[in-house]
């Protein structure tokens, strides 16, 4: 996931119940998100936050 406002963060969660694993990157050096999705967020043992970490590309590699 990338950004870690409250878009960011709420869809970090989400997936965190149907994935093993979450890594969400945020290019400040904290979370935007409202403090009650980030105690959330931070409950959650299958999520890595990557703060101070810019994303500059997403290559989706075709399959097949
Ligand atoms: C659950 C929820 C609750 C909300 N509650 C409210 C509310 O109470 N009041 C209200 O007014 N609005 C609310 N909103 C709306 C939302 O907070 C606003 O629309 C907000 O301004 C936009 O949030 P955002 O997460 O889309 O973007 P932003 O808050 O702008 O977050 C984007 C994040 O991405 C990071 N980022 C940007 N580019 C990169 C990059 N290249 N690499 C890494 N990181 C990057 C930024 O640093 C930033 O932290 C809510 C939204 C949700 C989903």
């Amino acid at each position: 996931m990338i950004g870690g406002g409250n878009s960011g963060v709420e869809a970090a969660i989400d997936l965190a119940n149907i994935v093993s694993h979450v890594t969400l990157i945020e290019f400040d050096s904290k979370l935007r998100a409202d403090d009650v999705l980030q105690r959330k967020l931070n409950s959650l043992a299958n999520v890595d936050v990557l703060l101070s970490a810019r994303t500059t590309e997403v290559v989706v590699m075709a399959r097949g």
